[in-house]
């Protein structure tokens, strides 16, 4: 592997390195492996000079030498707006942190077996959660947002894992140019650090600003800096969520990416029939991470982020300079008033980061739901008009989601249009009386305001203007999307052995806006085009 430049080690004492005889026999699996699936798209574009090798990405080999180990990082976060001390990491662990041609990369496996910090779980994962963090980490990527990626897919048929059941055990391999999170740092300055034995270590913390400053984006940043730009991704991050009704599940502290990639595939869902109040995991009985609540969620874990570093922040807005050196090494007296004068200085920037993570979501909710429209410059005003009417009236009817918006771009003609929304057959089959009239009357103030960007010239030629707008809208609505019951469809089967609708379902998760076959009657199909439609619900 001397063939990697710029080998690199981010290897903090909060973590642990893997070396022979101490981590690595009872922490890389010693498991046959069979291989279900690499992401050719996630290699290329993230470690191409990576030749691929089964025996690293299945944990049978580790790559070690003088200037990189396998390590593991343990994070701590709130769970469920509680904080829980430690948690993490207890099944991942980066065997290769590097930069390749598009830049810094962590190659990460995610199920191989036990880490130091894997407390009282197996370190083991299982095939059907495999096979749910694979497809979505590419699906994502394909839709345009940000997202950790997935490399590879492995099975390890004769590893029995116990959960529920007995299940089979699989690793993804998994690539993000940082795994860090908000819970990183809430590991080094707890809220409650006494309640979890948990000491603040500022030492650790000032190598771990000292790498986010310097190493994580392209600039160069302050920690105030790191702290908005932070916000202002996750912000983004969430907007599209919502655009798109993906739903998390679980938005803990240490799910939340510095860069703003969504991490974590655990029980999130597509949503189906539209509803605001969607809850896609079940042990959360409450609705605390329900649909709508993601981007208040999010914004509440930032101020975690800044919670855990207001120290910091205020530090540097007094001219400190953090070093590994730093006065937090004293214990005196003198140093604790310091800590208490800049938390209270950092502290200050809760608004801020409030106001521009609000500020940011609505920029960008509003211009992702233009884009799903084919409406240009949607306002806040138009917003709370025609979206939210939209989404009323979605509810209300138990409409599917996104196969209402690939209904809008099919057609400019209103009736057309809104037969096509009302053929679409819901889960729960229920129509109101007066269903067809509550589309008709939406959709005439729909195509009023379309009309006057067609009339404004926004869309080119007259002519041709309806025909790119909704050529535009089927590229940003997707057509197959990754349901609930194509996920259980393909595990089902992957795990009787047939990996045929695995298969395709990832050649479609990678082409989500083709037609497949949308408008024909099906008659005329072969078997393998009508699969494909069957599998877009
Ligand atoms: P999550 O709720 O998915 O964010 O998981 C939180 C943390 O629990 C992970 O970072 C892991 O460290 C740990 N964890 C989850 N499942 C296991 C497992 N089977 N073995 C060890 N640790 C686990
Ligand atoms: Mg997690
Ligand atoms: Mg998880």
């Amino acid at each position: 592997y001397n063939t990697f430049k710029g080998f690199k080690r981010l290897v903090a004492p909060f973590g642990y390195n893997f070396k022979e005889g101490n981590g690595v026999q009872e922490s890389a699996t010693k498991h046959p492996y069979k291989v279900v699936k690499t992401s050719s798209l996630a290699h290329h574009h993230l470690l191409p000079s990576f030749e691929l090798d089964y025996d690293i990405l299945s944990g049978n080999k580790i790559i070690r030498n003088d200037n990189f180990t396998a390590y593991c990082l343990a994070y701590a976060g709130h769970q469920f707006g509680f904080f829980a001390g430690q948690l993490g990491d207890g099944r991942a662990i980066t065997v290769l942190d590097t930069v390749d041609k598009n830049g810094p990369v962590q190659l990460q496996l995610k199920g191989a077996g036990l880490t130091p910090f894997s407390r009282f779980g197996d370190g083991y994962a299982v095939l059907r959660s495999s096979v749910r963090e694979f497809l979505a980490s590419e699906y994502m990527a394909v839709l345009g947002i940000p997202t950790t990626r997935a490399l590879s897919l492995i099975s390890l048929p004769e590893l029995e894992v116990q959960r529920e059941t007995v299940e089979t055990g699989a690793i993804v391999s998994r690539l993000a140019p940082s795994w860090l999170r908000i819970g990183s740092f809430q590991l080094l300055n707890p809220p409650q650090s006494s309640y979890f034995g948990l000491e603040r270590d500022w030492k650790m913390m000032s190598h771990l600003v000292h790498h986010v400053e310097n190493e994580l984006f392209e600039t160069k940043m302050d920690f105030k800096s790191v702290i908005l730009e932070v916000a202002m991704r996750n912000a983004v991050t969430v907007a599209k969520w919502q655009a798109v009704g993906f739903c998390h599940g679980v938005l803990n502290s240490d799910n939340i990416s510095l860069l703003g990639l969504t991490l974590d595939y655990g029980p999130y869902a597509f949503m189906d029939i539209y509803n605001s109040g969607h809850i896609c995991n079940h042990t959360d009985q409450t609705g605390f991470y329900a649909f709508k609540l993601q981007p208040s969620r999010v914004l509440w874990d930032m101020q975690q982020l800044l919670n855990s570093t207001a120290e910091v922040v205020g530090a540097e807005e007094e001219g400190v300079e953090i070093t590994p050196t730093f006065a937090f090494d004293s214990e005196g007296k003198e140093c604790f008033d310091n800590l208490f004068k800049w938390r209270k200085r950092g502290l200050e920037l809760n608004d801020e980061i409030e106001d521009v993570f609000k500020e940011t979501f609505q920029k960008q909710y509003l211009h992702e739901m233009g884009l799903k429209l084919g409406v240009k410059d949607l306002t806040h005003a138009e917003h709370l008009d025609l979206v939210n009417v939209l989404l009323t009236i979605m509810q209300d009817q138990e409409l599917d989601y996104s196969s209402t918006f690939r209904a809008l771009s099919s057609s400019a003609d209103a009736e057309t249009v809104a037969d096509r929304i009302l053929s679409v057959k819901p889960v729960t089959s229920f129509l109101q009386d007066g269903a067809k009239d509550a589309w008709l009357g939406w959709l005439s103030k729909y195509f009023e305001r379309v009309n006057k960007d067609i009339e404004a010239g926004v869309w080119g030629d007259k002519e041709q203007a309806q025909e790119s707008r909704l050529r535009s809208m089927q590229s940003h609505n997707p057509r197959f999307v990754l349901r609930q019951w194509v996920l259980e469809e393909c595990i089902a089967k992957l795990q009787a052995g047939d990996q045929s609708t695995f298969d395709r379902v990832f050649d479609m998760a990678l082409k989500p806006f083709e037609p497949y076959h949308e408008d024909t009657s099906g008659n005329d199909l072969t078997a393998e085009q009508d699969e494909e439609k069957r599998l877009c619900g």
